[in-house]
């Protein structure tokens, strides 16, 4: 054709989605073009979301570890925090190693990396404009739309560095002595641990009565006892009402009925209210692809959008924004592209908020299931009865199970306690294998473990757990 670049397969966008679209599609025997408008690959997840927030919170979890063993007859000194040596390990040995693993593994694969800012001209083209203002066009047979999402703004607030969202947060400029975090969801509690852990005093803005809105109250219970201990404050059920930068700090009125009454004067705010697709901005409309209000790209279980051969997938196409849900639906359409015959097919997505404790959750919900009158039965086990949380201190934390009452079979489950998230995986995989609480409490479980715990609800609603130890 008339492009200056034609493959088969573009792929706009290189985040988890991106990256794993085009290297599976690669795999496939497909020629592909990935385009990406930042210097690395990798996307929101790997340069500035998952990963680098998962390693500010490893350093979090040491200094406090290391602070609440002098509880235990051991005590260390006040942390010495080096933010330049902090921040230079964040991003080259662990942002830095990933990202240059990917451009590797593109390079291997064959697939042709073009930097710029893409944008469709025709539902066969797209114009990548570089940062020099030099466009390339690629023609293409099959599209994967995997642009992701960017963060929500502040209805009013200010442009000011003081006030950041979480990329902002993540390039720990400085630790404030006082920071709030509007907004009481995944990304404000985790960078909220974070800034605790290196010297702030957090205070969490938000205005549902809860934090996570999403998982059940008792598996948040723990977490916002601990953080009510650990933070300055906590404002549920709460507004912000004004933002104002000024030269001594951020000033922010409240509005609801636990609301401060005075202005609070803050030294950075961190605005973590949500995040919105970036569907309006790469010309969908000149290819046809339709985009709904909000950005979002409508798409079948194949990811398919409007138009046939223009696919679409991860924090684009909707909830939840994860870089797992991502992966997943990218390999559906790189072998959809393919001619296999596959569709997205997962039962259950499990959510995990890296906080500490680690609140993990997967399926059917409690709260869900009495919004949907679902009949089912549940068993808690409280990790005050493990051994195993007891011997590491951190004996606040709960397993839970949900099972359907008919069948019997796990269709939810919920942990709340450190190390919440990779042990959810075992329930994850019994949900998506169909066992009930028969199989997980006749699984042998190795002793002392956390992932007992899982076991050990099975077994409460079996009638035969003994000794709980
Ligand atoms: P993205 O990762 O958003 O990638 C989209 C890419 O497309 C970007 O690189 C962007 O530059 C590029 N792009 C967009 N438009 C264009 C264009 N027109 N031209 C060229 N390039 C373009 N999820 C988890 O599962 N676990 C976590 O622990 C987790 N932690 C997070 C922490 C933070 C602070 C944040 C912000 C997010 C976190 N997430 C986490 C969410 C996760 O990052 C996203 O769900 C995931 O990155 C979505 O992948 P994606 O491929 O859809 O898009
Ligand atoms: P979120 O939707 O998880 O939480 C936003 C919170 O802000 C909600 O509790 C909401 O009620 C509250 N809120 C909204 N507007 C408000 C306002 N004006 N004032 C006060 N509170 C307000 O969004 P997020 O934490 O920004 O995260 C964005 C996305 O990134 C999520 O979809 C999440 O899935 C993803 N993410 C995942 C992880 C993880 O998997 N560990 C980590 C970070 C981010």
């Amino acid at each position: 054709g008339d492009s200056d670049i034609n493959t088969e397969v573009v792929v706009l966008g290189s985040g988890p989605g991106g990256y794993t679209a085009a290297f599976r599609a690669a795999d496939l025997g497909k020629q592909v073009v990935l385009i990406e408008r930042y210097s690395t690959l990798g996307g929101v997840c790997l340069n500035v979301g998952c990963i680098p927030s998962k390693a500010l919170l490893h350093t979090a979890k040491v200094i406090t570890e290391a602070e609440e063993t002098s509880l235990h007859g051991v005590s260390f000194g006040k942390p010495k925090i080096d933010l330049e040596a902090l921040r230079a390990w964040k991003a080259n040995d662990v942002v830095g190693k990933l990202t240059a693993g990917l451009a590797q593994m593109a390079k291997q694969r064959g697939v042709t990396v073009v930097q710029g800012v893409g944008k469709f001209t025709s539902p066969h083209q797209i114009a990548v404009t570089a940062a020099d203002g030099k466009v390339t066009t690629v023609g293409f047979q099959n599209a994967i739309i995997a642009a992701g999402s960017q963060a929500t703004k502040f209805p009013g607030a200010p442009e000011d560095e003081r006030i950041m969202d979480s990329t902002g947060a993540l390039a720990l400029a400085d630790v404030p002595k006082r920071l709030l975090v509007i907004g009481g969801g995944i990304i404000g509690l985790e960078m909220g641990t974070v800034y605790e852990a290196l010297g702030s005093k957090v205070s969490v803005v938000e205005f549902m009565d809860g934090l996570i809105p999403g998982a059940d109250r008792d598996l948040i219970r723990p977490l916002q006892k601990r953080m009510e201990k650990r933070f300055e404050r906590i404002m549920l059920s709460t507004k912000v009402a004004n933002i104002e930068a000024k030269k001594d700090g951020i000033h922010v009125s409240f509005e609801g009925e636990n609301a401060p009454k005075e202005i609070e004067v803050y030294d950075r705010v961190l605005v973590s209210i949500g995040r919105r697709p970036n569907g309006k901005n790469i010309g969908a409309e000149n290819a046809g692809v339709a985009v709904d209000d909000r950005g979002f790209i409508t798409v079948d279980k194949q990811m398919r959008t409007n138009v046939p051969h223009i696919f679409a997938i991860g924090d684009i196409v909707g909830q939840p924004m994860l870089a797992h849900k991502a992966t997943h639906e990218a390999k559906v359409a790189a072998e959809v592209i393919a001619g296999h015959k596959v569709e997205f097919q997962a039962m259950v997505i499990p959510s995990v908020a890296y906080t500490d404790p680690e609140v993990a959750w997967a399926g059917v919900t409690e709260t869900e299931a009495k919004a949907k009158g679902l009949e089912i039965e549940k068993a808690s086990f409280p990790w005050a009865a493990s051994g195993r949380a007891l011997s590491i201190a951190r004996s606040e934390g709960a397993t839970k199970l949900i099972f359907d009452k008919e069948t019997h079979r796990v269709i939810g489950a919920g942990i709340v306690g450190t190390n919440a998230g990779e042990l959810l995986a075992e329930a994850v995989l019994a949900i998506e294998m169909g066992a009930d609480a028969h199989d997980l409490g006749l699984t042998i479980h190795a002793h002392p473990t956390l992932s007992e715990t899982i076991c050990f609800a099975a077994e409460i609603k079996e009638g035969t757990i003994t000794d709980m130890l």
